[in-house]
């Protein structure tokens, strides 16, 4: 049996011989053989197995004119070179709209970041004034003395600071919200206004 098997020096696998087996094209079998010319190209018994081979024979794609050349040469057999032209034909136009896909998504995360970066300063400015506001009142208690006049606006300053809490949480949502739109596919303003999506209602 060992003789009909044979290691890859490659993979390591042990495989039977004829994966190892290769049939040269014309032009390799004359080089191989410092001939000029040869009616049929040779096999050799190669070291490493097909698989290997195969995966380390070409990593750049062949061009139209490589392809035509090697055809010409006789080493691509016509019906496998005319499919490979006949694809290529077909899938060049369809790589140019990748391009011009990856193009667009690339312009696409520009608007969306410029989206995101407008939201996220008003939002920071809902944030800034709620807690400028909460701070105000904390310092206005301290001093505030005991009558009803006093009670009177305290509600009132209460209800404002209720308001701005509100209005800071608002802004949070909808901001994810137009967010989640935008990253969906959905066209939104860049320069858009939060408050144009306030609801008026408090808490
Ligand atoms: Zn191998």
């Amino acid at each position: 049996m060992s003789s009909k098997t044979k290691t890859c020096t490659h993979c390591g696998e042990t495989k039977p011989l004829d994966a190892f087996k290769r049939r040269l094209t014309k032009r390799q079998s004359c080089a191989l053989l410092h001939r000029s010319s040869i009616s049929c190209g040779i096999t050799v018994e190669s070291v490493r197995c097909k698989t290997c081979w195969h995966m380390t024979k070409s990593k750049k794609p062949l061009t139209k004119k490589q392809i035509r050349n090697k055809m010409n040469s006789g080493d691509l057999k016509w019906v496998m070179g005319n499919i490979m032209l006949k694809e290529l034909n077909e899938t060049i136009p369809q790589k140019r709209s990748r391009v011009m896909k990856l193009e667009w998504q690339k312009r696409k995360t520009g608007w969306i970041k410029t989206l995101n970066d407008n939201l996220q300063q008003q939002v920071v400015k809902y944030k800034n004034r709620y807690h400028a506001y909460r701070a105000s009142l904390n310092k206005l208690s301290k001093s505030s003395g005991e009558n009803s006049l006093q009670d009177k606006q305290h509600a009132k300053q209460h209800a404002m600071l209720e308001q701005h809490r509100w209005n800071y949480e608002q802004a949070k949502q909808i901001k994810k919200r137009l967010m989640d739109r935008a990253k969906s596919g959905e066209k939104v303003e860049v320069d858009v206004q939060i408050v144009m999506y306030f609801r008026k209602g408090g808490a």
